[in-house]
């Protein structure tokens, strides 16, 4: 029987350089319109001039596991995958924005065509065996990793190894799968 799978990103924040490669490798695969994006990269400065710091954080979908965009959506069109990854039905899809709205991470938006669009975890790419998405596979300095929970290997547990684990908004109990290394 085919083992079931959990899929998360580990995005190591001192690794990226905030190239955009990220970005620009997800449109090209996604075929995301123009003024769009399904990633994006933030840069975050902290503390008072002269002594700054900036952190460069490769953002997406955090493929919640209480996800507010499912439980909100009225067609159902916003679904758990089955493989640890939250997806929309383009035909199921209204175009309302309810999920929009119940995303505390801001990781939608209603693709010009409209349907509700988002970073998928590159879902084509997984079903057919593959490891990487279009941005892990891309990233010239290995700052993404894609990652199966149910199977964590040693690359994971060598690159969380003596590192800070933080995971963004945890609080708001979304149980998301981005798991920053600071
Ligand atoms: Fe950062 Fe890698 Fe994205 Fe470049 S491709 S912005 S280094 S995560
Ligand atoms: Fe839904 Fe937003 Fe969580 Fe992604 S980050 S699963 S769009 S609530």
């Amino acid at each position: 029987m085919a083992r079931t799978r959990k899929y998360a990103m580990i995005i190591d924040t001192r690794q990226c350089v905030a190239c955009g490669a990220c970005v620009i490798a997800c449109k090209n695969e996604n075929d995301v319109p123009n003024g769009y994006c399904r990633d994006w990269v933030d840069q975050i400065t902290t503390g008072t001039f002269p002594a700054l710091t900036q952190v460069n954080r490769s953002e997406r979908c955090h493929h919640c596991e209480k996800a507010p965009c499912v439980s909100n959506c009225p067609t159902a069109a916003s679904h758990y995958s089955g493989d640890g990854t939250i997806q929309v039905t383009k035909s199921m899809c209204s175009g309302c924005k309810a999920c929009l709205a119940a995303c505390p991470y801001d990781a939608r938006f209603v693709h010009p065509v409209g349907y509700v669009d988002k970073c998928t975890f590159c879902q084509h790419r997984l079903m057919q065996g593959d490891e990487d998405t279009a941005c892990t596979e891309i990233c010239p300095t290995n700052a993404l990793t894609l990652v199966d929970l149910n199977s964590l290997d040693g690359v994971a547990a060598k690159k969380m190894k003596g590192r800070k684990v933080t995971r963004d908004k945890f609080h708001l109990g979304t149980n998301p799968n981005l798991y920053w290394l600071a």
